[in-house]
C-alpha cells in the first residue's frame, strides 16, 4: 500500500486531506423514521502543512465532519482521501497504517487523560500500541515531543501525574500524544473550549509551531473565529451541514461574502 504518494516535480503536492461532496444523515425516533442531515454535501482539502479551519455555530456539522474524516462514522454518501489515498471504502485492517498518520486532539483534556498515569506514561501509549521503538527510543521520543509541546524542560515533567496538571498542561500532553507518532494530519476539535482565555492562545500558537516546524496539517473544528483567525490559514464557514463560504481566514474575516459570516462576525463582536 502506498503510504504517501509524492507529489510529482513541480507540480501541486498532494493534499493531506480531500473530501468530496460528503454526506452524514442520522436517523432517529421510533423505528428511525427521523432522519437529520447532519452533514450534507461537504468538499474541501488541505495542503501539507496548511492548517485549515471549519468554523460554524452549534450544531453545524463541524464535530461529524471531524469523525467521517477519522472514520469514527461512516459516511452515508461522499469521499474522504488520506496523503492521496481513498479510505473511504477501506477494510479496518487496511485502515490501521493510514490511522497512524492522522491523530486526534479532542475538547475535554480531562476525558483524554486518564488521571493517575504519568506524562511519560500517556506520551509513550501511542508507541506502545503500534509497537514502535526500544524502550530508549521511546524515551527519546516522549521527551521531544513534551518539548515540541513546551512543557520544558521535559525530564521534570515526565514523571508527573495528569491529575497534577492544569487544563493547560493537559491538553499540550494530548497534543504530544498526537504528535509522538509523527502524524501527517491533525484533526483538533474544539481543542481550546474549555481552557481559560490566557491559556487558549498559547495552546493554539503550539498548533502554529508544529505546522511550520513539522509541515503539520491541521484540521481545527472551532465555534470561535478568534481561534480560527490565530491558526488557520483557510477557513470553511459551516452552516447546517454545509459550508456556505470558504477563503484565506482574512479575506473571510475582513470581507465576509455570506449573511451567516457577516453574522458569526457581529457576534463575536458583541
Ligand atoms: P457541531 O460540531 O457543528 O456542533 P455536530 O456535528 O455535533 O455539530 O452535529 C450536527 C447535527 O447532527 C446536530 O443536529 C446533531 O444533533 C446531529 N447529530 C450529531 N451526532 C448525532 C448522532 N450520533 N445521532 C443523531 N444525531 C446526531
Amino acid at each position: 500500500m502506498p503510504a504517501e504518494q509524492a507529489s510529482p516535480p513541480g507540480g501541486p503536492a498532494v493534499p493531506r486531506l480531500r473530501v468530496e461532496n460528503l454526506h452524514k444523515t442520522f436517523r432517529s425516533g421510533r423505528g428511525g423514521g427521523d432522519r437529520t442531515a447532519a452533514v450534507a454535501g461537504v468538499s474541501f482539502s488541505i495542503a501539507p502543512g496548511e492548517a485549515y479551519g471549519l468554523v460554524g455555530g452549534s450544531g453545524a456539522g463541524k464535530s461529524t465532519v471531524a469523525r467521517l474524516v477519522l472514520r469514527l462514522l461512516p459516511a452515508t454518501q461522499g469521499r474522504v482521501w488520506i496523503n492521496g489515498q481513498e479510505v473511504t471504502s477501506l477494510s479496518p485492517r487496511q485502515l490501521r497504517p493510514i490511522r497512524r498518520r492522522v491523530q486526534m486532539v479532542a475538547q475535554d483534556p480531562f476525558q483524554a487523560l486518564h488521571p493517575a498515569m504519568s506524562v511519560r506514561e500517556l506520551v509513550a501509549e501511542p508507541l506502545v500500541i503500534h509497537r514502535l521503538g526500544d524502550g530508549a527510543e521511546r524515551e527519546e521520543r516522549v521527551l521531544r515531543a513534551l518539548e515540541e509541546v513546551a512543557l520544558t524542560p521535559a525530564t521534570t515533567y515526565r514523571n508527573r501525574l495528569a491529575s497534577e496538571l492544569s487544563g493547560g498542561q493537559r491538553q499540550r500532553v494530548a497534543i504530544a500524544r498526537a504528535i509522538v507518532l509523527e502524524p501527517s494530519l491533525l484533526v483538533a476539535d474544539e481543542p481550546t473550549s474549555m481552557l481559560d482565555a490566557s491559556v487558549q492562545m498559547e495552546v493554539l500558537s503550539i498548533f502554529r509551531e508544529l505546522r511550520v516546524s513539522r509541515g503539520l496539517s491541521i484540521l481545527l473544528i472551532t465555534h470561535d473565529l478568534a481561534v480560527a483567525r490565530h491558526t488557520c490559514q483557510r477557513i470553511g464557514v459551516m452552516r447546517t451541514g454545509t459550508i456556505v463560504e470558504e477563503g484565506p481566514v482574512q479575506r473571510v474575516i475582513s470581507q465576509p461574502r455570506h449573511d451567516y459570516t457577516r453574522a458569526l462576525l457581529e457576534a463575536a463582536e458583541a
